[in-house]
């Protein structure tokens, strides 16, 4: 599997994280991986999957559309789009029929479209909810991206909209199939350096256009955390293999007349039972960063970079991590549509990203009581063990 973009590498911005070089050739030496019953399931049903890509922005053009030439189980049969001028260019690309394209207007119609099984939804946060709800109501599996939806509310009437339909619902965590990530799981959940006693995991970068919707509650609905802090609260919880139990968080936000709507920086801090405390920076205003670290009785164990595309590189206390890239789209996807094939649980299911959104609220909540240590006694129970 070749990672290919035409992205040319920019510095400090979303897309050094988006992804630009022509690397990631999928080695996948890896015996812990959970989606080994890939090759199993097609061979026990020949028919890919149709995905439908709801919202064709960058991150669809850029890596979901490219991973769907790749993937084994599932392809790219349709498109949504509010963009007339996208439809051609798409469909001359990717070999997709007219019947296969839809607007936001006619979306629904895709209930009576027999090659789409699936619908991604890649618009901006605050649509996640609706579309993957309508997908459902159509009759399709459904792929939200990240964050699942807004609020907790909002995840539980999609988790309640795909249980009624009888459809499944996947999040687009991809790093649940990147092997460093995966790595880091398996030696913080297994102690494999003693016991994990801290860690700090950061995300951050410096937004150059304000404009975007990600500057803009209204579609974002939420600064940093909602965007790339989620990846630290994942990297947190999937590397100890526990939830946490209470939340402080602060707003660091430096420039506070450009952010009018979100929060431009903070700072939270989980702990958990085992004693375990992380602490995380997030930021729209601060230079690139991107790590998640461990530091456990026996030494320190990370990554850095931790939550993109490719490039990722880790350490141990003895030595670098050995891994190559993998293109994470691909094995997301095929792993999701394997689910469908043989009916089997999704490896990311809604009940995550509902999880992670109630973590989110709760930072919320303790930035606006000035940073008061709140429980999260009511975290919904799921977790990612290796
Ligand atoms: P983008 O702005 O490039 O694309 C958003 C798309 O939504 C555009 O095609 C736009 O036309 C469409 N859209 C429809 N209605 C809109 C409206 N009212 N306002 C603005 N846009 C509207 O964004 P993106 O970077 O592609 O992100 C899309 C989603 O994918 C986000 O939820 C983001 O969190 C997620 N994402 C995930 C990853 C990952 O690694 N999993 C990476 C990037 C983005």
């Amino acid at each position: 599997m070749m990672k290919k973009t035409n992205e040319k590498p920019q510095i400090i911005t979303r897309r050094k994280f988006i992804g630009n070089s022509i690397t990631g050739l999928a080695v996948l030496g890896f015996s812990t991986l959970s989606f080994s019953g890939l090759v199993a399931a097609k061979k026990g049903n020949n028919k890919k999957l149709g995905i439908a890509l709801v919202g064709l922005g960058n991150y669809a053009e850029s890596q979901l559309a490219p991973a769907l030439l790749e993937t084994e189980n599932c392809y790219l049969a349709g498109i949504v789009t509010g963009t007339k001028s996208k439809e051609k260019q798409w469909q001359q690309k990717y070999n997709i029929p007219d019947k296969n394209v839809y607007n936001y207007d006619n979306f629904d119609d895709i209930a009576h479209n027999d090659d789409i099984d699936i619908v991604y939804v890649v618009l901006p946060n605050s649509m996640h909810a609706e579309y993957s709800i309508r997908a459902a109501k159509a009759g399709k599996h459904v792929i939200s991206e990240k964050p699942m939806a807004v609020s907790v509310a909002e995840c539980q009437q999609v988790i309640d909209a795909c249980k009624k339909q009888g459809v499944k619902l996947g999040i687009g965590y991809r790093l649940h199939y990147e092997p460093h990530n995966l790595e880091m799981m398996r030696l913080g959940q297994n102690q494999v350096y003693g016991k994990v006693n801290s860690m700090q995991a950061n995300f951050s970068f410096k937004m150059g256009d304000l404009s975007q919707w990600r500057a803009d509650k209204k579609y974002s609905g939420g600064g940093p955390l909602m965007d790339i802090g989620l990846y630290c609260i994942q990297g947190a919880i999937y590397t100890l293999g526990e939830l946490p139990i209470s939340v402080s968080a602060r707003d660091t936000t430096v420039n506070r007349a450009a952010w009018k709507t979100v929060e431009g920086s903070l700072e939270w801090t989980l702990k958990f039972k085992s004693g375990a405390v992380v602490n995380s920076v997030s930021s729209y205003e601060q230079d690139y960063q991107d790590s998640l670290v461990a530091t456990a009785d026996k030494g320190k164990f990370g990554l850095g970079p931790a939550y993109m595309y490719d490039g990722l590189k880790g350490f141990t206390p003895e030595g670098n991590m050995p891994f190559n890239a993998v293109y994470e789209q691909v094995l997301q996807m095929d792993s999701f549509a394997t689910s469908v094939l043989n009916n089997t649980d999704v490896l990311v299911p809604g009940e995550m990203g509902m999880r992670d959104m109630y973590i989110v609220e709760k930072i919320y909540q303790s930035m606006q009581q000035g940073g008061k240590e709140l429980s999260l006694a009511d975290i919904p129970k799921i977790l990612h063990k290796v």
